[in-house]
């Protein structure tokens, strides 16, 4: 079976789905690795380096023609999405929950599309495999650095002979991977580090790496399924953030990572929590998207100024900063996912495994993902329309 590895073509995309390290599992269990030219120099690795471990390097119409499983980060484009054939898979981000028309164009197309952000993050079997984490690790880490950047202050505590510099108090909101690994950075840099979130069992997690947690007088707990949060109540959301927004106003650095899964992230800082903070704070949005993000006032992949002298940052995509190592997690991810579904060198799909049942989203023409289906449904008409 021949394994492709798709140069991203998507903007600002500089990962790339295998680094030349994680070949030898793969060339190991009788795979053959077609890489298409450049897909790795983004992220510093040159085709030589995927040459030298065993790869052959093909242009696009080779990959694409000649690899029976495509590997990528990102979704295909529509274009991308046109190269695809029937019997080829493609694996990736592929967002089916937030893009449903891909799926039925990659189901319309006879394409398997397995996709890593459908992993079951519960079963630790799967643990190896969970890209989301990952890359929210590599997101966390970077969130601080350029919180650190823009702060015009030490995070630090430091005494000089010219002085003593205050150490910067920094507020994480949401404490789910990026959260943990934001306070594991903040405190690594020096600075006082506080931490909230929906979930109680956080406020362990939280303080088994320095931070204090914030404790509102308002007791929240919004554990949802699978270890994710559920959205709150409209009385619950007033009461936290009444609360919230004085905390935040005695911050240096707020860095928000909150999401609720299938829906559009909860506004943990408004305008005014904002307009409470002092001149040179910063904000990093790490949640930001097309759907709005965690700070009402960020606009994703912008850098925002306010009049009352806070940076407000929405980075759209913080694992593409740091492409090398973001993508060593990602190859291993997406190695490990799939090893797991090849018998005999070939694709061998069981849909007992709860790995390949959550995780094929199509396949022999048909969307096998039940919510995806559901999503692609036309509307029901609305009710008390004409007849
Ligand atoms: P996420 O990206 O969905 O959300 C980030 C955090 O935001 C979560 O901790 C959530 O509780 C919090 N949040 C949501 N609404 C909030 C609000 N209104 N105010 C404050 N905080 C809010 O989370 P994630 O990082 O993907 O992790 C989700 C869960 O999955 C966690 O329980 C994590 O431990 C778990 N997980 C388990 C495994 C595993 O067992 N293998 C692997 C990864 C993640």
């Amino acid at each position: 079976m021949k394994v492709g590895v798709a140069k991203e073509t998507a903007a600002g995309e500089r990962r790339v789905a295998l680094v030349p390290e994680a070949l030898g599992k793969l060339t190991a269990a009788g795979l053959e690795i077609l890489v298409e030219t450049g897909a790795g120099t983004a992220s510093a690795f040159p085709d030589a380096a995927y040459q030298e471990a065993g790869a052959t390097i093909v242009d696009t119409a080779g990959l694409y023609g000649g690899a029976d499983v495509v590997l990528k980060v990102a979704k295909p484009s529509p274009e991308e999405a046109t190269r695809l054939r029937s019997g080829q898979a493609v694996v990736g981000f592929l967002q089916p929950l937030i893009d449903p028309g891909l799926a039925r164009t990659l189901a319309d197309r006879g394409v398997t599309a397995i996709s890593l952000d459908a992993i079951p993050r519960t079963l630790s079997r799967a643990q190896t495999m969970d890209a989301l984490s990952s890359q929210a690790n590599v997101g966390g880490y970077k969130a601080v650095l350029i919180a650190a950047n823009a702060y015009p202050r030490y995070f630090p505590l430091l005494t000089t002979a010219a002085g003593t510099a205050k150490p910067a108090n920094v507020l994480i909101l949401g404490i789910g991977v990026a959260g943990l690994q934001a306070i594991g950075t903040a405190k690594r840099l020096g600075a006082i580090v506080h931490a909230y979130d929906v979930r109680p069992e956080t406020r362990e997690q939280a303080e088994s790496l320095g931070a204090k947690f914030v404790k509102l007088k308002t007791t929240i707990d919004a554990t949802g399924a699978g270890g994710y949060a559920r959205e709150l109540t409209p009385e619950e959301r007033a009461a936290q953030q009444a609360e919230l927004n004085e905390v935040i106003g005695g911050m240096d650095v707020v860095i928000t990572t909150a999401q609720v899964p299938g829906r559009k992230p909860p506004v943990l800082v408004t305008a005014e929590a904002v307009g409470k903070m002092k001149p040179g704070s910063v904000l990093v949005d790490m949640a930001a998207s097309a759907l709005g993000g965690n700070v009402e006032l960020s606009q994703v992949g912008e850098t925002t100024n306010t009049p009352n002298g806070v940076t407000i940052i929405a980075p759209d995509n913080l694992p593409a900063s740091m492409p090398a190592g973001a993508s060593a997690f990602y190859a291993r991810n997406i190695s490990a996912l799939l090893l797991g579904m090849v018998k005999d060198g070939a694709l061998h799909l069981d849909f007992e495994d709860e790995v390949t049942k959550s995780t094929v989203i199509s396949h022999g023409g048909a969307i096998l993902s039940d919510a995806v289906r559901k999503l692609l449904e036309p509307a029901p008409p609305a009710a008390g329309g004409a007849a």
